[in-house]
C-alpha cells in the first residue's frame, strides 16, 4: 500500500471557494469568469505557498470548463475531471517551472507551439512558474506573443518576485498580488483539516503550527503533516509539537517571564540555563520570549483582547497570559521587548549565545538609567503599590506606628502623657472639621503666607466669636460648628471628610480618604523616599528641610498635606515656594499633580499645643482657633486657601485687613510681640500706631 500524499497535494484547493484568505484575488477573478472577461495574461505574485499556482490552475480549469462563463469549475465535465486532482491532467494547460525552462531557446519553443490551436479544449492556457526566472532573453521572445496573442491563447505568470518580471512584459498582464494567510484563516482551515482527516490537533499545538507555517498554507500543513506522522494515538499534542518544531516550551517562557515580573534574577538565570543544558536555542528563546512579551502588549493594551480573539490563545495559556500582563506595567514590557528585539540582531552570527542571552537577561532585570526605565520602574512602583492591596482606609493603622518612635526621639513629649493634652490633641483633630470656617474670612487668599498664622488668629476668633454656643462646647464635638448660620455651603471635600470618620482618631487628624488612582496616605508614604530624592535633584534646600523636617500627613483627594516640625519650619516651606518642587517631584515620580499644603506637625509640636494656654478666659473664648492645635490644622486652611490661587504666592498684604478695630484682643495674657519672636523668631524694628 503506497503511503497517502502529503497534506498539502491532497487538499489542494479546485475551486476558488476552497482558497483561504486570497478573497481579495480570488472575488474579482470569479467575478471576471463569470461575466466573460477574462485577459489573457495574468501576474500571480505573493510569497510561496499561499496559493499562486493553486489559483492558475483553478482559473485555467474555469476557463476550459464545459459551463463556461461560469465563476467556479463545474467538475463534471470532461475538462473539469482531466484537470482535477489526482486527474491526468490535460494536454492544452502547460506548466512551464521557468526556474529550469526560462532560456531563450524554452520561449523560443513555446512560441512555436503556442499557435497550434488546443486540442480538446477551449483554450490553450500556458501557466508558467518561478516567472522571475526567465531570462530577459526569453522573456523578449515571448514579448510578441504576451502582447498580441491568439484568441485561443491565456497566460498565467506566477512569481515571488513581480519586480523581476520585465516591465514590457508586467505591462501587458492583470496583476494580482496573493498574501501571505493570517494565522485565524490558517487554524481554522487547520481545525477543519484535521477534523476531515480524523485526527486530533491539541488547541495548544495549534498556535505552533501556525506559527511555524509563517502564514503559507503550503509550509503549514507540511508542518502539520510532519506532526501528524510523528503523532501516537492521542493525536498531534503540544509536547510533540514543541519538540519536533524546536519552540520553547510554555512552561519555561512562563518561568522567565514571571520571574522578569518579580525581578528574581535567580529564576531567570535558571532559565537560562536550562535552556543551554536541554540543548535549545537560545536565539529561538529570544524569539519566543519576544513573542510572548508581544501578546503580553498586546494584552495589556486591550484588556479584552482574549475575548474579542484579537489574541488566539486557547483557555489556559489565556488566564497564564492575563495573570503575567498584570505583572507588568505598560512601559516595562515594551522596554523589554526593545532589549530582546536588540538582542535578537547581536545574536547573528554570535559565537556565545549563552553569553548575549544572559546579558540580555540581565539588561532586563536592571532597570535603565534613561527615561524609558524610569517609566518602567514607576510602573512597577505602582504595580507594587496596587498589589499590595492595602485599602487606603486602613492605612492608619498599620503606617502611623512607624514614624511615631523616630518622632518620640527628637520631641519632648509627643504622646499624650495627659489626660489634658489628649483633649487638646483631640482638639486639634476636631479643630478639622470646621475647616471652612477661615473661608468665612474676608480675604484670606491674598494675605501672604508668612502672615497666615497670625492672620487666622486674629480674625478667625470674631467668627468663632459671633455665634455664642460654639465657644465654650467641648473641643471634642465638631457638630455644633456645622449648623452655624452664617456659613456658606462649601463644596470644597474637606468639610465633608469629618463627616465619613464617626469620630476623629486623636493621633491621626489626616483623613486618609482614597486619593485618584486610588492612592492613599501609605502609598505615598511608600514612594516619599523616592520623591525626596527628586526633590533633591530639583532644590537642595527643599530637600534637607523635608528629609529633615516633615512627614507625610496626609492626602486628601488632590490635596497633599506635609507635617513640619514646627511652625518655623513651615512657614521658610511656604515662603521657599517648596511646594513646587514636591509638586515636580511628585508629578515625577508618581505622575499625580496635587496641591501641596504644609502644616505644623500636630503630633510632634507640643509646645504649640501647650503654649496658646496662658489663661482662662482667653483660651475659653478662642477655644478653637488660636490654640496650638488649632493652628496646627486650622491655619493650613488658610495657607490651602492661598495655595489654592493659580499665583500660589501672594501678594504681601497688610495681614491686619481682615481684622476689625473691635475686634477682641484674642492673645488676651500673651504679649504679641512675645508670641511673635518666640513663635516666628520676629523681631519688632517699629511699630505703626493704628489708633
Ligand atoms: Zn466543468
Amino acid at each position: 500500500m503506497d503511503a497517502p500524499l502529503a497534506l498539502y497535494r491532497r487538499y489542494r484547493p479546485e475551486t476558488f471557494a476552497e482558497v483561504i484568505g486570497q478573497e481579495h484575488v480570488t472575488d474579482p477573478l470569479r467575478h471576471a469568469l463569470a461575466a466573460n472577461r477574462v485577459n489573457h495574461a495574468y501576474l500571480f505574485s505573493g510569497p510561496r505557498g499561499c496559493g499562486k499556482t493553486t489559483s492558475a490552475r483553478i482559473l485555467a480549469r474555469a476557463l476550459n470548463c464545459e459551463q463556461a462563463p461560469v465563476s467556479d469549475p463545474c467538475g463534471e465535465c470532461q475538462s473539469c475531471r482531466d484537470l482535477a486532482r489526482g486527474g491526468p491532467g490535460s494536454v492544452d494547460v502547460i506548466e512551464i517551472d521557468a526556474a529550469s525552462h526560462g532560456g531563450v531557446d524554452d520561449a523560443r519553443d513555446l512560441r512555436e507551439r503556442a499557435f497550434f490551436a488546443p486540442i480538446s479544449s477551449r483554450y490553450k492556457v500556458y501557466i508558467i512558474d518561478e516567472a522571475h526566472m526567465v531570462s530577459p532573453q526569453g522573456f523578449n521572445a515571448l514579448l510578441k506573443l504576451v502582447e498580441e496573442p491568439p484568441p485561443h491563447l491565456k497566460f498565467i505568470f506566477a512569481t515571488t518576485e513581480p519586480d523581476k518580471v520585465i516591465g514590457t512584459i508586467r505591462s501587458r498582464t492583470h496583476h494580482y498580488p496573493f498574501r501571505l494567510v493570517p494565522p485565524k484563516a490558517l487554524g481554522d482551515y487547520l481545525n477543519q483539516l484535521c477534523e476531515a482527516e480524523g485526527v486530533r490537533l491539541e488547541p495548544a499545538a495549534l498556535p505552533l503550527v501556525v506559527r511555524a507555517g509563517a502564514g503559507s498554507v503550503r509550509d503549514t500543513l507540511s508542518v502539520l503533516d510532519q506532526l501528524l506522522g510523528g503523532a501516537g494515538p492521542e493525536g498531534v499534542t503540544y509536547d510533540l509539537a514543541v519538540q519536533l518544531l524546536g519552540y520553547t516550551p510554555d512552561s519555561l517562557l512562563d518561568e522567565a517571564v514571571g520571574a522578569f515580573g518579580a525581578s528574581d534574577g535567580a529564576t531567570v538565570f535558571g532559565v537560562v540555563d536550562k535552556i543551554i543544558e536541554s540543548g535549545q536555542d537560545p536565539r529561538r528563546f529570544a524569539e519566543d520570549l519576544l513573542q510572548r512579551l508581544r501578546d503580553l502588549v498586546v494584552l495589556r493594551a486591550v484588556p479584552d483582547a482574549l475575548v474579542t480573539g484579537l489574541l488566539d490563545v486557547p483557555g489556559d495559556r489565556a488566564e497564564r497570559l492575563q495573570g503575567q500582563a498584570t505583572s507588568f506595567g505598560p512601559a516595562d514590557l515594551t522596554r523589554m521587548a526593545d532589549i530582546v528585539n536588540a538582542a535578537l540582531t547581536e545574536f547573528r552570527g554570535a559565537t556565545a549565545p549563552r553569553l548575549l542571552l544572559e546579558l540580555m537577561c540581565a539588561r532586563i532585570l536592571v532597570p535603565a538609567s534613561d527615561a524609558s526605565g524610569v517609566v518602567a520602574r514607576v510602573d512597577r512602583l505602582e504595580k507594587r503599590l496596587s498589589m499590595g492591596g492595602v485599602p487606603a482606609d486602613q492605612v492608619p493603622v498599620d503606617t502611623r506606628p512607624a514614624p511615631a518612635p523616630s518622632v518620640a526621639a527628637a520631641a519632648p513629649a509627643p504622646q499624650p502623657s495627659s489626660p489634658r493634652e489628649a483633649a487638646l490633641r483631640q482638639a486639634g483633630a476636631a479643630a478639622s472639621a470646621p475647616v471652612a470656617e477661615p473661608d468665612d474670612v474676608p480675604e484670606p487668599p491674598d494675605l501672604p503666607p508668612w502672615d497666615v498664622e497670625e492672620q487666622v488668629g486674629r480674625s478667625a476668633p470674631p467668627e468663632d466669636a459671633a455665634p455664642a454656643p460654639s465657644a465654650p462646647e467641648p473641643p471634642t464635638q465638631p457638630q455644633p460648628q456645622q449648623p452655624q448660620p452664617h456659613q456658606p455651603p462649601s463644596p470644597q471635600p474637606q468639610t465633608q471628610q469629618p463627616r465619613h470618620r464617626p469620630e476623629p482618631p486623636a493621633q491621626q487628624p489626616a483623613p486618609a480618604a482614597p486619593a485618584a488612582g486610588g492612592m492613599g496616605v501609605a502609598d505615598v508614604r511608600r514612594l516619599w523616599p523616592e520623591v525626596l530624592e527628586v526633590i533633591k535633584g530639583l532644590r537642595r534646600f527643599t530637600w534637607i528641610m523635608l528629609s529633615q523636617n516633615a512627614q507625610v500627613q496626609a492626602l486628601d483627594g488632590q490635596t497633599l498635606t506635609i507635617a513640619l516640625v514646627n511652625a518655623g519650619a513651615r512657614d521658610s516651606f511656604v515662603a521657599s515656594g517648596s511646594a513646587e518642587y514636591v509638586q515636580q517631584a511628585l508629578q515625577q515620580v508618581i505622575g499625580v499633580q496635587w496641591r501641596i499644603e504644609a502644616i505644623v506637625d500636630p503630633s510632634v509640636d507640643p509646645r504649640a499645643a501647650s503654649t496658646p494656654q496662658p489663661s482662662a478666659p482667653a483660651a475659653q473664648q478662642a477655644a478653637p482657633a488660636p490654640s496650638g492645635q488649632g493652628r496646627g490644622v486650622g491655619a493650613p486652611e488658610a495657607v490651602r486657601q492661598a495655595m489654592r490661587e493659580p499665583g500660589s504666592v501672594a501678594p504681601p498684604e497688610d495681614p491686619d485687613l481682615a481684622a476689625h478695630p473691635d475686634d477682641p484682643v484674642v492673645d488676651q495674657g500673651a504679649d504679641p510681640e512675645q508670641l511673635l519672636s518666640r513663635e516666628l523668631g520676629a523681631r519688632v524694628i517699629d511699630e505703626i500706631d493704628h489708633g
